[in-house]
């Protein structure tokens, strides 16, 4: 069975990401979306409630998995015995962090091959950080995140709507 382990911070889980688990999906048997709970990085949600978000958008793919990781990613593969790294581009902006970070990852664990997928065009804008701002001034996320994620900001927020 092929396993690809889908990695990151999903703070939270946009529907940029979910189009990404669905490509995912196609190609690979298993993808196993792995928050990384890693406490040098500052959260607005906490694992659980990542997880949670993460969980209710994975519902109806049935390949799809949630999972969470702490450490190095390289170590997380190896108990997975997986050897493939999803990740996502969106715009050239994002390839030179990502250059680094599968070459380290390589450079760590010499089988982990990265792929990059991208997404759909309308959400080539998209990110967990944009969708909290918006979400911060009270603004409408509909085609952003799923209503679920749109509620948790709301109360993150404290925002009456
Ligand atoms: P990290 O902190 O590990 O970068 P993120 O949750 O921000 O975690 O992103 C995880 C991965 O998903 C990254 O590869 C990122 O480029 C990708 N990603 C984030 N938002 C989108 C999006 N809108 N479309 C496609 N890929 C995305």
């Amino acid at each position: 069975m092929a396993t690809a382990v889908y990695p990151g911070s999903f703070d939270p889980v946009t529907l940029g990401h979910l189009d990404l688990v669905q490509r995912a999906c196609r190609i690979f048997d298993h993808v196993i979306v792995a928050v990384s709970n890693n406490h040098s990085k500052k959260h607005t949600f906490s694992a659980a409630e990542r997880i949670e978000m993460l969980k209710n958008a994975v519902r109806d793919i049935p390949q799809a998995e949630v999972d969470t990781f702490s450490g190095l990613l390289v170590e997380y593969l190896k108990t997975k015995k997986a050897t493939t790294v999803i990740r996502g581009l969106r715009a050239v902006s994002d390839l030179e962090y990502e250059f680094q970070l599968a070459s380290m990852n390589r450079r760590l664990y010499p089988r982990t091959e990265t792929i990059f997928l991208m997404p759909d065009e309308q959400y080539t804008y998209l990110s967990s950080s944009m969708v909290k701002e918006v979400g911060r001034m009270g603004s409408a996320l509909d085609g952003m995140v799923s209503p679920f994620v749109a509620k948790k900001l709301r109360l993150k927020f404290k925002i009456r709507r």
